[in-house]
């Protein structure tokens, strides 16, 4: 068995290449991975996890550039931006954009677990204690790893940009970034050779980029062989409603609110817009982290949409740590499904307390698999669902979660994408001349 499907993932990764000689664009070899990877993991099972350290290669060379991208692209913007008053208006417009499709997804989530109502008789109480032993363990984790509101705003200011880029810490290289860019352009004449060199490295980290994501065909097909051969669809015996419930809210979420932004605001072609985005949805797809898709997105965004580096740059990084609509759809159907589980009646306070929660925590979840399954707990129990029960319906869905986080890690990529492009058409910063020529992707 082992054997055959080794061969299987070579022919496989063979045709892939083939296609790609042919001249078959990415987006449509990706496209063509995701399925015959999806295929192979069903067909073979838990054999197709063999595959899993060619998917992880993948997300670490994507990684990789997270930081040096936001470092470079974020500091060149600024410098191309020229006035530093002029972060103050696309600072509010990103983050009005992000909160009103926020709202649009939250409250499409709820309509949908209403009408899915996908926690209708399902059995909470049969689950497996060793999982949820593992469970609470990250819960104990994440509990104690909470910090207060002040205190949070304090760790965006970091006190060593170093160890900052060291840990990952968007948001505050985010906000060193913007203070360098600063610096930059406040030293004048003498800024202006280390400005270039900060130029060129954005240049040079974009070009990487695309390097890395001619592999993406090979990366997806391995993610998605290793993600359907060890959770199979399986999901579908015990959580079936649930995952459909979140499917069709996320992708009415993509076509409506997205597709309607796109069209109506930007007046783009809406195909051609998301055809632009697809490696980016697609990696978000298969990977399940908005952080790992960063450089991804925005070297979508600014190769084949059109958004200048000033923006991609700085509304990308903030909307892959802060703006999850995909999270917050799935918020909002996990606390209905809990409800309908234990049986408990909502008011319309209960509803408006999911919403704002789920909110919450969606801009507090981070950019990385599964992370906001442990913050559902705190929306379950906000409307008053005991926190043991809370717990065993996060240990229930824990198994599956990750064909569910992978929809809501497209959605949440595809939102910061559309909020970004409308910034930068806001802000005069879009080339929409790009989409709309013979050179679109
Ligand atoms: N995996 C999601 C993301 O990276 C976050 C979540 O768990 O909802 O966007």
């Amino acid at each position: 068995m082992i054997f055959v499907f080794w061969s299987a993932l070579f022919g496989a990764f063979a045709l892939l290449f083939a296609l790609g000689r042919k001249g078959l664009p990415l987006w449509a070899r990706v496209l063509v991975a995701l399925v015959l990877g999806g295929g192979a993991g069903f067909v073979f099972g838990e054999v197709a996890a063999q595959a899993k350290p060619i998917g992880d290669a993948f997300i670490k060379l994507i990684r990789m550039l997270i930081i040096p991208l936001i470092v470079t692209t974020l500091t060149s913007g600024m410098i191309a931006l020229g006035d530093p008053r002029r972060l103050g208006s696309i600072g509010i417009r990103t983050v009005s954009l992000y909160m009103a499709t926020t709202v649009f997804a939250v409250v499409i989530g709820m309509l949908m677990g209403i009408l899915f109502e996908p926690g209708a008789g399902v059995d909470y109480l049969s689950v497996d204690a060793s999982a949820q032993g593992s469970v609470t363990e990250r819960l104990e984790r994440a509990v104690a790893a909470e910090r207060s509101f002040v205190e949070q705003l304090l760790d965006v200011i970091p006190a060593n940009p170093l160890e900052a880029m060291v840990k990952d810490n968007i948001l505050s290289v985010i906000f060193f970034s913007i203070v360098l860019g600063m610096g930059i352009l406040a030293a004048g004449e003498k800024g202006k050779p280390f400005g270039a060199a900060i130029e060129s490295a954005a240049e040079v980290v974009l070009k990487i980029t695309s390097g890395v994501m001619a592999l993406a065909p090979y990366g997806v097909f391995a993610l998605m062989a290793w993600v359907l051969g060890t959770q199979g669809l399986s999901v579908l015996a015990n959580l079936g409603k649930l995952a459909a419930a979140l499917y069709v809210a996320c992708l009415l979420q993509i076509v409506f609110v997205y597709g309607g932004i796109v069209r109506v605001v930007n007046n783009l072609p809406v195909l051609r817009f998301f055809r632009g985005i697809l490696d980016a949805m697609s990696t978000a797809y298969s990977t399940a982290s908005s952080s790992a898709t960063l450089p991804v997105t925005i070297a979508d965004l600014t190769e084949n949409i059109g958004v200048k580096k000033s923006i991609a740059g700085s509304v990308l990084p903030l909307g892959a740590t802060i703006n999850m609509d995909g999270t917050s759809i799935y918020l909002g159907i996990v606390a209905l499904f809990a409800a309908q589980a234990v049986g408990l009646e909502l008011s319309l306070t209960d509803y408006v307390t999911v919403a704002v929660t789920a909110t919450a925590a969606s801009i507090g979840t981070a950019g990385i698999p599964s992370a906001s399954l442990f913050l559902a707990i705190a929306v379950l129990t906000a409307i008053g669902i005991d926190p043991k029960a809370a717990i065993l319906i996060v240990a229930l869905i824990f198994p599956f979660d990750r064909l569910l986080d992978m929809m809501r890690t497209m959605t949440n990529v595809a939102g910061d994408a559309v909020v970004a492009t409308t910034v930068a058409k806001w802000e005069g910063e879009l080339d929409e001349g790009l989409l709309k020529s013979e050179r679109a992707p």
